[in-house]
């Protein structure tokens, strides 16, 4: 049972399937249809090592991650993203993925942020679009492998801490069902939408995450968000930092190209943390402009790069830039200013993305392998996602041909059934959830943003554990079928847990590192936190440990750019 059809979910099944060779049956289930899945909205582009021959190498970049990672990374997983990952290119090169390409033929490569070489394969700005339609076609080839679009998974069963299947929703009709299975992998992407300001799509509501840490799985390194430098003003799409690799610059309102000041030799391709901080000081210090919704920003100019290669390599940013903001950024500089992008944490998982559950494992964006340590690289993920819906697919498959079915609990699924339909669903409590979740979303954006303060961290988590006592308890609409209402409400009750993982974690760690910056402890503190944090779910809240972080060859150093 695959629960999450993005870039990694389906890259899973694909794998399960060929490892089985038509002997399992695998199961996708999705709340959205699979094309709807957050990955499409992936823009610029997937790292790999490919240009040995111009000088790039596995050693740069292993140690562009690990520094990008402000070195919370594990670094024996980052070299195994660097050592498969060229491997995917090519598989998916062999099923059908148009990458853009140079006059020459071969797969063409661009710059993106903390990445010491051009080292991003791109597909025009829709390497998410491209990728996942290369998948979804790959997945329909075959029989074995069945897609549950729109269904609401609700939680996991697990029984002796072993992985027995899960439950879920129907959405079209509202029936409630056990899915029965020998393994597991939840890959359902992040939990951005615990920000209004976020690029991400509204689907990202943190539901795997939240099903994990109730199972009793702990999340890791929650209070690390990435906050991407450039999102439009003021919707919050995203504008791809390929636009910055293609050679946009960033200007304050006195037109001054400001990088220069916080990262004289990168610039504007410093890794994101350095550059959203850098915007966020730019504006505080009165050297932002001003909206008329009120929102302040930078300007990202891409008017030197000309009309040709802006239709040619950013057509879509172009479009949404004319679309949502009315200007054609061949003409205009665009209004930009940093927005929640990216969940560094996750479910905790091991190198193999084996999670402590037997029979479970966790892929791409949902989990926490750990990678992108407290600062993710761009075009870092969706090679994640690939490479490790890889490993997780072929484990599990492995996992489900030996393993001989046990006792199902059926208990369990009746249980969960009344949770839902007679509790929450019959709920009388006078507040609206959307009220709550705008609540939610305005706390995030104060206190959990790019600049964090203990008191604000504080405050923040009070407010989520009140708002956590007024939530799920007012389901307005009584219908069964296609109850979207009931959906929001379960969403919430996801999201407000995983908002106080990540206040936690965040309120705990007194120190900065990579995208947790506390302007009360503004240096990285490796003597006392370097190291991995762990929450867990208990009945007095959320309990905090810790883990060492792996280091095979890369003592920490000061991060300068
Ligand atoms: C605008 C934007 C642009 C980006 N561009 C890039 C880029 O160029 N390069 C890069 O490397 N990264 C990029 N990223 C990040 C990258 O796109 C994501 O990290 C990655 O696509 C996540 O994929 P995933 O497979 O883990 O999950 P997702 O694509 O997020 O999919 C999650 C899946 O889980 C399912 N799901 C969730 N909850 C439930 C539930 N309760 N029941 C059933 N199903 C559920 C959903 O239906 C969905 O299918 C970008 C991110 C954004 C926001």
């Amino acid at each position: 049972m695959i629960i999450g059809s993005g870039i990694a979910g389906l890259r899973a099944a694909i794998e399960a399937s060929e490892h089985s060779r038509g002997k399992l049956s695998i199961g996708v289930v999705t709340k959205v249809h699979a094309m709807r899945s957050h990955s499409v909205c992936a823009q610029g582009g997937t790292a790999a090592v490919l240009r040995v021959d111009r000088g790039d190498s596995a050693e740069s970049h292993v140690f562009d991650t690990i520094k990008g990672s402000d070195y919370l990374a594990d670094q024996d997983a980052v070299e195994r993203l660097v050592s498969i990952a060229p491997k995917e290119i090519f598989r998916l090169e062999h099923w059908g993925m148009p990458w853009s390409r140079e006059s020459d033929g071969r797969v063409a490569q661009r710059a993106f942020g903390g990445h010491s070489f051009p080292r991003a394969t791109f597909a025009g700005d829709r390497v998410g679009f491209y990728e996942m339609q290369t998948l979804y076609d790959t997945c329909l080839h075959y029989p074995n492998i069945e897609f549950y679009h729109e269904w609401y998974v609700t939680s996991l069963l697990v029984d002796g801490g072993e992985f027995r299947g899960a439950t879920a929703i129907e959405i079209e009709s509202g029936n409630f069902t056990g899915f029965k299975a020998k393994a597991g992998i939840i890959a359902t992407g992040g939990a951005g939408r615990l920000y209004a300001f976020a690029t991400y799509s509204h689907s990202s509501t943190a539901d795997g995450l939240a099903m994990a840490y109730r199972a009793g799985i702990p999340l890791k390194d929650m209070e690390f968000i990435q906050f991407h430098p450039t999102g439009l003003v003021p919707s919050g799409v995203l504008i791809t930092e390929g636009a910055r690799g293609d050679g946009g610059i960033l200007t304050n309102k006195d037109g001054d190209r400001f990088m220069k000041k916080y990262a004289p030799q990168k610039l504007e391709l410093a890794p994101r943390d350095i550059v959203a901080r850098a915007i966020a000081r730019e504006i505080q210090e009165g050297r932002g402009l001003k909206d008329e919704s009120g929102m302040e920003y930078v300007h990202l100019d891409l008017r030197h790069l000309g009309g040709e290669k802006i239709k040619e390599r950013l057509s879509e940013i172009r479009e949404v830039c004319i679309k949502l903001r009315g200007i054609d950024p061949i003409e205009e500089p665009i209004p930009v200013r940093y927005v929640c992008h990216f969940t560094m944490g996750g479910i905790h998982a091991n190198i193999d993305g084996a999670t402590p559950v037997k029979g479970l494992w966790s892929a791409g964006e949902a989990a926490c392998i750990s990678v992108n340590g407290a600062n993710r690289l761009g075009t870092n993920s969706t090679a994640i996602c690939l490479v490790w819906g890889g490993i997780t697919g072929r484990a599990a498959a492995e996992y489900a041909l030996h393993h001989h079915s046990t006792d199902f609990p059926e208990r369990a699924v009746i249980e969960e059934e009344k949770r839902i339909y007679d509790g929450i669903f019959r709920g009388k409590g006078e507040d609206n959830p959307y009220d709550i979740k705008h609540e939610l979303e305005k706390t995030m954006d104060e206190y959990a943003n790019v600049f964090r303060t203990e008191q604000g961290l504080g405050d923040a988590l009070k407010t989520i554990q009140a708002l956590k006592q007024r939530a799920y308890q007012h389901v307005e609409d009584k219908s069964r079928e296609f109850n979207m209402n009931l959906i929001n409400v379960l969403e919430l009750q996801s999201m407000l847990e995983v908002a106080e993982v990540v206040l936690t974690g965040a309120h705990a760690r007194t120190e900065s590192r990579g995208a947790h910056f506390r302007l009360d402890f503004p240096k990285r503190d490796d003597e006392h936190w370097m190291k991995h944090t762990l929450a867990y779910k208990t009945p007095d809240g959320t309990r905090l440990d810790y883990s060492p972080v792996t280091i095979t060859r890369y003592q920490p150093q000061e991060r300068t750019y």
